[in-house]
């Protein structure tokens, strides 16, 4: 895919250069006007969901944390077998996010989290790094692995966010904050990466304040537990939040958790030190 599906401002693409789209010289078209839904003949499992647009607002729901319900089409039809299929076999599929009225931003790889068979609609965790470039015919396996990645690391948020705010004793672990609204899981070593599983010894309570920090490589912590403070941010001059909020912070040591089992990896910490103390 190329030039033609750049919109104006950015990636949005028009439903009709959609529907007359050609793979190696054979016309696939991506939508299928009217069904929110395509299934060429051909293939086995869904190839594309759309989410409608109607009366201004979405006709499927996405929820604040960025997962999409979609919902079967009424009665049996073929194509929700196919799109059941899609999350049996985890068959990517693209994903039309309407933006305005004949307007789309594709996401792909999408790999389908959940089907419901009772409520009858399938859910799928919606990341920005999915809004894809390339060819929905051609991904390759990186993008796929990616794909998967963020499917099982979505799952496992909540209760990673729970069990690390619990081992915390519900505190920021710099700068002991307890309004858990402003407290979140911060991973150690990315969810992304192979190692950065979803597991207590992985994640820091932290402060939306200390956790952005810490994610820009603007605060670090040792593997000796203590808060290291950029040397540039140090050296500034500014308000109450940079002086008692980041510059105060340096070099205290971290809150530890109340159970040893809950301790933040060793090397886990000294890995993630690394890379902050290479900037600085
Ligand atoms: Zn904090």
């Amino acid at each position: 895919m190329d030039e033609q599906f750049i919109g104006r401002g950015g990636y949005e693409i028009h439903s009709s250069v959609l529907r007359s789209y050609e793979y190696k010289g054979e016309r696939i078209p991506l939508l299928d006007r009217g069904k929110g839904i395509r299934n060429p003949a051909s293939f086995s499992s869904t190839l594309s969901i759309m989410s409608g647009w109607k009366a201004n607002r979405y006709s499927d729901s996405e929820s604040d944390d960025g997962w999409v319900t979609y919902h079967y089409r009424a009665g049996d039809s073929s194509d929700n077998v196919k799109l059941v299929r899609a999350w049996e076999n985890r068959d990517p599929i693209v994903y039309f996010r309407a933006v305005r009225e004949g307007y789309y931003v594709p996401f792909y790889p999408i790999i389908i989290a959940e089907n419901d068979s009772v409520a009858r609609v399938v859910r799928f965790p919606l990341d920005p790094a999915l809004s894809f470039l390339g060819d929905p015919m051609e991904y390759t396996e990186q993008q796929r692995k990616y794909a998967e990645t963020i499917v099982r690391t979505r799952l496992h948020q909540p209760i990673f966010r729970a069990r690390v705010l619990h081992a915390y004793g519900g505190a920021c672990t710099v700068c002991d904050l307890r309004h858990s609204e402003l407290l979140d899981a911060a991973h150690i070593i990315g969810d992304a990466q192979e190692h950065g599983v979803p597991h207590v010894s992985n994640g820091l309570a932290m402060c939306k304040i200390h956790h952005a920090a810490y994610d820009r490589s603007l605060m670090g912590i040792t593997p000796d537990y203590e808060v290291r403070i950029d040397r540039d941010l140090l050296d500034e001059v500014d308000g109450p939040m940079l002086r008692h909020g980041l510059q105060d912070m340096h070099g205290r040591r971290i809150r530890l958790p109340m159970s040893r089992k809950a301790y933040p990896d060793r090397d886990r910490l000294a890995e993630r030190f690394e890379q902050f103390a290479k900037w600085h």
